[in-house]
């Protein structure tokens, strides 16, 4: 029996308040876009819910040329838009392509700000020329790769790229090197994967010994059937050295409610999961979200539904400007992330990438954005800020450089562990520099000079 004293009070009258009560902004993060909102496009006025969650309905209806976006858009957009957009596709490195989940999260009554449109779709207007010091591969993924779509940089990890396909294409893509173009339609895509490249990717990792954790990219999971997934989630598994997987995939970001209708697929990542954890082996989904206008009731379905099936799955997100470079932003969709049970794992210094300059932002810009964020949630919810040092040193995390000049935006890195005893350096986007700094980046001697005395601040030639 419980005394009254010690049982709980039905109605706390009086507890004390340390604190005033949260402010609405504190729990913004709970609220998800409701409704069949893509009814608001043109194209999609007369969709119902269960034709706009299909995903072989979402694959068939992806955005790829400008054509295809008029006809989906129509009148909510000026013609002056669709010019830009015409000439941006015109120019683009990576080929477009954009669910129409994303369409519809767009908010078409100001496209050149949009978080979503500036991920996805290129225009003229906004482009910027690329930085001196950029290279296609910035990464040297090639460099590493003991055989074709197998990257072996770190000791005992390695990422395996079945395929280059994906349900989008996102315009700051780091291996655009290797991703799309395609003309497939969503179940084919697997027809343009190598198994012999597959069978060399895994009789290697199996004479690794050393190689415990495989990552899953592409490409995009999303993009590999049932039964290839199945298979590739089995074999790895079935390799004794192998002791965790994660499956990579940007699906939960951009086509959510593919977890709720492709059935087949959700039940071959659940049975690999399964069978990974009757074994020992730990078997994750990695995703991307990048902004909160990405998320809805019908991620919250799917994230609910990864969940029950013990799913667990991180995020890797990129700063982008005009995405998510504004402290507010970030913690929202931390916190977003946090309460669908998704873990912020990473948020990655966009990479030196061709023809979106735009989208970069200076190592200062992360930094602060990551003092901001972190403190407001959980600490395992709080992602690390890292930096995917060009030129194959890995990620490091941004606050880690042994000497960032910031005038000049040049952030020096080691990375001993990976590959000691080299520098690596990362570039600000120019045009966010000083009118002076600008003006010695223009001058070729003055970029040799400016590299030299950033690397002997470091410490002396590596
Ligand atoms: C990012 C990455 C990994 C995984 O690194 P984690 O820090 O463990 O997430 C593995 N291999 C390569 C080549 C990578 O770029
Ligand atoms: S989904 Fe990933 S691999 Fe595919 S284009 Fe986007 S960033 Fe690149």
């Amino acid at each position: 029996m419980i005394s009254p004293d010690v049982a709980r009070p039905e109605v706390p009258l009086a507890v004390p308040s340390l604190k005033p009560p949260a402010a609405s902004e504190a729990l913004e993060h709970m609220n998800f876009r409701q409704g069949e909102f893509w009814r608001a496009i043109p194209a999609y006025r007369d969709v119902d819910e269960a034709v706009f969650l299909d995903h072989i309905w979402q694959g068939r209806h992806s955005v790829k040329t400008p054509d295809e976006l008029v006809a989906t858009i129509q009148d909510l957009v000026p013609p002056s838009f669709i010019e830009d957009v015409r000439a941006g596709f015109h120019r683009a490195p990576m080929q477009v392509r954009v669910s129409p989940y994303m369409i519809a999260s767009i908010d078409w009554t100001d496209p050149y700000s949009d978080p979503i449109r500036i991920q996805f779709i290129p225009l003229a207007s906004r482009l910027l020329p690329d930085h001196p010091k950029l290279s296609l591969d910035s990464l040297h993924e090639q460099d590493d790769a003991p055989v074709p779509g197998l990257i072996h940089r770190y000791v005992d990890k390695a990422l395996f790229l079945p395929l280059n396909v994906c349900p989008v294409y996102c315009r700051f893509c780091t291996r655009s090197y290797a991703i799309g173009p395609d003309t497939e339609t969503v179940d084919k895509a697997q027809l343009a994967t190598d198994p012999k490249r597959w069978k060399a990717a895994f009789e290697y990792i199996a004479s690794r010994p050393e190689l415990q954790d495989i990552v899953i990219s592409g490409g995009d999971t999303y993009q590999l059937s049932a039964k290839t997934l199945k298979m590739i989630g089995e074999t790895l598994l079935a390799i004794p050295n192998v002791r965790r997987m994660r499956f990579a995939t940007k699906g939960p970001a951009v086509m959510p409610s593919k977890i709720l209708t492709d059935g087949a697929w959700l039940d071959a990542l659940t049975s690999v999961v399964d069978q990974g954890r009757a074994m020992g082996k730990d078997v994750v989904l990695h995703t991307h979200f990048n902004c909160a206008n990405e998320i809805s009731w019908v991620t919250e379905k799917a994230m609910r539904l990864l969940f029950e099936r013990g799913i667990f799955v991180r995020n890797q997100s990129v700063l982008i400007r005009g995405v998510n470079d504004d402290p507010r932003k970030m913690r929202l969709l931390v916190k977003q992330l946090g309460y669908l049970h998704v873990h912020a794992y990473y948020v990655y210094m966009h990479d030196l990438v061709k023809g979106v300059e735009e989208l970069r932002t200076t190592v200062q810009t992360a930094i602060d954005i990551e003092k901001f964020v972190r403190g407001t949630t959980a600490g395992f919810n709080t992602p690390t800020f890292v930096c995917d040092a060009p030129g194959g040193g890995g990620k490091r995390d941004v606050h880690s450089f042994d000497y960032y000049d910031r005038e000049n935006g040049i952030a020096v890195y080691s990375a001993p562990s990976v590959k000691p005893d080299r520098w690596f350096l990362y570039f600000d986007p120019i045009d966010r520099l000083s009118p002076a700094a600008q003006a010695r980046w223009r001058e070729p001697g003055e970029q040799v000079a400016m590299v030299r005395r950033a690397m002997a601040a470091a410490g002396g030639a590596a």
